[in-house]
């Protein structure tokens, strides 16, 4: 026995596993074949070869801190900077490197915590393996399988290491992720025949390896390769790791980024060129004033190129993700993020995410009596009864057969746990289960039946199992008692009763005729009208000459399942989720079509689907996944339930509306849903019922598998991209229309030296006109009516009638301001005492005539209303007019955004001494040579913006009326 306790070694790579006996390899590795490796041996294993891991080929450094940094914008930014220093402007290029600086720091920040945290979501979706250790099984994370551990897979497990196989029942492996072979390998225990051999990978018919994923059966094995020895391992390290900080969205943002580079940089060359002109024209072209010329040209260039866009949007991004995980969407394809908020059909699985997933069976039916189940959820209290009397089983021959076949036809595992006490003797318990909800109400009835029925049905011997399928809706166990073989077969009633030829009636068996079928289908039909799952349940003898075939092969499970004996069927409940009927309230505000899948009955599927307003007899219909090819495109629409639907239903169902151009979003959990998951535009794998195939094509995983979870997640990628989108107007919007009024300021024939603001006033502008209503809208709050609102039907950030509606925006903007402007600078708005008594300290009154300043202060207010005050507000929940959008409380935390930049401008003006002390410390870039404005320049700025302010509204109106939204 000390010899189990031995170390395990690492073997040698030429091994070839699938030549040696089973006993050979534990022996080798000094295995106990029950217990399966001790926590001292996993541990020495575990030293020997390292964790169960594929090397990582690291990014490199620069890449990690550059790429969030560099884009087109950033770089014609740099060398504006540097053509400034080049000019002499050294000055100048202070603040460009403070704000390039900042930027750099938090986009840098923001890519290694988003690495990190991207990292750490992937832990949350990552696989984990069931082994055998210290003689219980235990879930691991991947990571920690080693070298000897014996493993335990199923239906839709990912193999969480390369291994050899013990035991094997019906097993079929996808090994397309390492072979690229597409059709599912069976697979065996048995040795190769042509011992010594040395195979390919395919034809290694014992061996499983890391990666790949099991396709139909299960199996135990033992691992005897991880991490990098494994085959995928070997491979791998030519890979680079799938870039989890790669954010999809920033190159689209780059790319918006970039067309404003370049129009900036037009802009700013041909105003070069322009001053020059006119300079010569003039006869003033000096080297000195071609320079000035330069200087003012790329420093207005700067001031309005948007080169935070890309970070913000970013920020926006990486935040709303985190919050999705936080409320149990974990985003496993950040790039279809967007695509989840602007989903308009949600197709959902009934079982488990539109109900609870807790079944109870409540009744049963057998051909000479309806039995009732008391009792809820999966604790085995309650009885069955016949009006009140407890059933017995020497009375009731086919229910006994029933409930033992139910029992025996089974998978999962019933789990009490002591929680408490209550009173002296007593303890209160709650039960788990390990396995399907369906299989476990099937035990728990045993249980009820019969407490010692662990004891009772230990004459009967497991053979072979056909696991339960979706596609043929039914699973049958094979076992052997006195010597006689019985199968047990469980299932959907419409597939099973076909395959049944004789039904039990007190305890004969007959044959079925039309009038028991009808009966049977008749009461079946009652209860899954009224939401009920039903599963129908038989049994049958196996003839000696029938077992003599291969269990494993293609015909076995036909020709065992059929010539079935009916012995009846369990009603089951599954209620829905409390919060279901809400969530689902909300989508149909917001739009989004719900549509129910099941595997269950049409009569099971529309009983609850009415209970959850998602079918309205008349109005919707409801179908069998089967009868989808008959259905016209006008008749598809209305279609809100499937019934017995098989996984390529799905496909088709995904296929079918993205027809119609609208944006699908598929729940699934099962190995065959995989397909339709990446299909659709977001699929949805569900975290607890789903298997690691369906978890990994899907782009989310829904950790509590509730609806509800769903349209959270719905809410929270909807608000996201509306932010986004705000960003993105906003600065297009601004940038675009400053930078056209600035830069037709300087096509002045008179002056090429005009400015329409100063180099410190177009500071102040960057910094409160630009930076905190961006971060307003950075940090603000999710908009209540976010779910009122019809799903996005452009995938595009800005839309043809966007550009329209921005256009005449900014002229309105951009009118108010240049109006004022020239008012004032040929005098028609006069100056006042109160004007002169506070000229800016550096003024220099001299250069600039009064008026002038005049104009350039009254101009920076409109601007600043306009744009840092007013139309964050209007754009903040865009679909709505300013009125609601007031209403929408929301915006508290917003406003510490604008009550900053509102007292820097007030300093801006007043407050002369300040700007004294700034500027005497930091140099003359904080001179604003602003002017005193009185009550009379303030009305007449805000009369000024009114026209802005109000024609905004009126396009916004016009535009809800036409159904464009933002
Ligand atoms: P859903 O899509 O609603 O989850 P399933 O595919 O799980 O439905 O089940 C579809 C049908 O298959 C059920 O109505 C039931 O009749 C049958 N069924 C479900 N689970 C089992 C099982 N473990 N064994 C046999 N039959 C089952
Ligand atoms: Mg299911």
């Amino acid at each position: 026995m000390t010899n189990t306790l031995e170390p395990t070694i690492p073997k040698p790579e030429n091994i070839f596993y699938y030549n040696y006996p089973i006993e050979e390899i534990f022996n080798e590795f000094s295995i106990d074949p029950k217990r399966g490796l001790s926590s001292e041996q996993a541990l020495k294993s575990l030293e020997l070869n390292g964790p169960n891991e594929l090397k990582k080929v690291k990014k490199s450094l620069i890449k990690v801190i550059l790429a969030p940094i560099i884009n087109l914008l950033i770089i014609i930014y740099l060398l504006s900077a540097v053509a400034m220093w080049a000019l002499g402007e050294v000055q100048r290029t202070v603040p460009t490197f403070i704000i390039v600086g900042f930027n750099a720091i938090v986009a840098i920040v923001q890519q290694l915590r988003a690495e990190k945290q991207l990292e750490a979501l992937k832990k949350l979706s990552e696989a984990s393996a069931t082994v055998i250790r210290d003689g219980k099984e235990t879930v691991l994370p991947t990571n920690e399988v080693v070298v000897g551990d014996i493993i335990k897979v199923k239906t839709g497990d990912k193999i969480p290491a390369d291994c050899r196989i013990l035991e094997c029942m019906n097993l079929s492996i996808d090994e397309s992720s390492l072979t690229g072979e597409s059709e599912p390998v069976k697979k065996t225990q048995d040795l190769n025949p042509n011992h010594e051999e040395e195979l390919p990978l395919q034809d290694q018919k014992n061996m499983m390896f890391f990666g790949t994923f099991v396709a139909l059966g299960q199996c135990s094995a033992i691992v005897v390769h991880t991490g990098a020895h494994t085959e995928i391992g070997k491979i791998s390290t030519m890979l680079e790791e799938s870039s989890t900080g790669e954010i999809p969205l920033r190159n689209k943002m780059n790319h918006v980024a970039k067309y404003l580079g370049i129009g900036v940089l037009i802009l700013l060359i041909f105003s070069i060129i322009w001053k020059s002109f006119v300079l010569s024209s003039l006869e003033s072209l000096s080297w000195d004033s071609f320079r000035d010329a330069m200087i003012l040209s790329i420093d207005l260039g700067m001031k309005v190129m948007p080169i935070n866009l890309p970070l913000l949007t970013t920020i926006v991004l990486l935040t709303g993700v985190l919050v999705m995980a936080q409320k149990g969407v974990i985003v496993r394809e950040l790039s279809r993020t967007e695509s989840l908020g602007r989903v308009s059909v949600v197709c959902s699985d009934k079982t488990g995410t539109l109900t609870k997933n807790e079944m109870t069976i409540t009744k049963i039916w057998t051909a000479s009596k309806e039995y009732e189940v008391s009792g809820y959820g999966y604790d085995p209290e309650g009885i069955v009864h016949y009006s009140w009397n407890r059933a017995n089983p020497v009375e009731n021959f086919e229910l006994d057969m029933l409930i033992s076949s139910g029992y025996l036809n089974n998978n999962c595992v019933l789990n009490q746990k002591i929680v408490g006490t209550l009173g002296k003797s007593k303890t209160k318990t709650s039960w788990s289960i390990i396995g399907l909800p369906t299989e476990a109400s099937l035990k728990v009835l045993g249980k009820k039946y019969k407490s010692d029925i662990d004891d009772k049905i230990k004459v009967y011997e497991f053979i072979h199992e056909f696991s339960f399928d979706s596609s043929i809706k039914r699973m049958s166990k094979l076992f052997s008692k006195d010597g006689n073989k019985i199968l047990f077969t469980k299932g959907a009633t419409e597939w099973i009763l076909p395959l049944c030829s004789r039904y039990q009636l007190e305890g004969k068996n007959l044959p079925i005729n039309e009038e028991i079928r009808t009966k049977i289908l008749e009461n079946m039909n009652l209860y899954a009208g009224q939401g009920y799952r039903i599963l129908t349940i038989t049994n049958r003898l196996i003839d000696e000459t029938l077992i003599e075939q291969d269990l494993e092969s293609e015909t076995a499970r036909q020709t065992f399942e059929s010539d079935l004996i009916f012995l009846g069927f369990v009603v089951i409940l599954d209620p829905p989720r409390d919060d279901v009927f809400q969530a689902i309230t909300d989508c149909k505000k917001a739009g989004i079509n719900v549509i129910m899948i099941t595997g269950d009955s049409i009569s099971t599927g529309k009983a609850i689907a009415e209970k959850l307003d998602i079918y309205n007899e008349g109005i919707n219909l409801a179908i069998e996944g089967n009868q989808l090819e008959g259905i016209s495109e006008k008749e598809f629409p209305k279609i809100s339930v499937y019934g017995r639907v098989s996984p390529e239903h799905k496909q088709i169902i995904v296929q079918r509306y993205q027809k119609m151009g609208k944006v699908v979003s598929m729940s699934g959990d099962g190995v065959n849903d995989a397909l339709a998951l990446s299909m659709a535009d977001c699929g949805l794998a569900m975290g607890i019922q789903g298997t690691e195939v369906a978890k990994e094509a899907a782009d989310m995983v829904i950790t509590d598998d509730s609806f509800s979870t769903i349209v959270t997640g719905i809410r929270e990628g909807r608000s996201l991209f509306m932010k986004i989108r705000t960003i993105i107007y906003f600065f297009v919007c601004v940038s675009v229309m400053e930078a056209i009024i600035l830069f037709s300021a300087t096509l002045n024939i008179n002056d090429p030296f005009f400015e329409m603001w100063d180099y410190g006033q177009l500071n102040i502008l960057y910094v409160t006109a630009h930076l905190f209503p961006s971060l307003g809208f950075t940090f603000g709050n999710i908009s209540k009516t976010i779910m009122d609102e019809k799903p996005r039907d452009s995938a595009e950030i800005i839309t043809k009638d966007i550009i329209k509606i921005m256009l005449v925006q900014m002229l309105l903007i951009g009118l108010a301001i240049i109006i004022v402007y020239y008012l004032c600078l040929n005098g028609t708005i006069g100056l006042s005492e109160f004007n002169l008594s506070g000229i800016g300290y550096n003024g220099s009154p001299n250069d600039v005539p009064q008026f002038q300043i005049k104009a350039r202060t009254m101009g920076f207010v409109i601007l600043f209303i306009l744009e840092s005050i007013l139309m964050p507000l209007q754009i903040r929940r865009i679909n709505h007019s300013l009125k609601d959008s007031l209403h929408d409380i929301n915006y508290k935390k917003e406003f510490l955004f604008y009550i900053p930049s509102f007292l820097i401008l007030i300093v801006g003006i007043y407050s002369l001494s300040i700007q004294e002390i700034i500027g005497q410390n930091l140099g003359t870039m904080f001179n604003f040579n602003f002017m005193f404005l009185d009550i009379r320049d303030w009305v007449i700025c805000l009369i000024a913006c009114l026209p802005a302010l109000f024609g905004f509204e009126y396009i916004r109106k016009i535009a809800r009326k036409k159904h464009i939204s933002f």
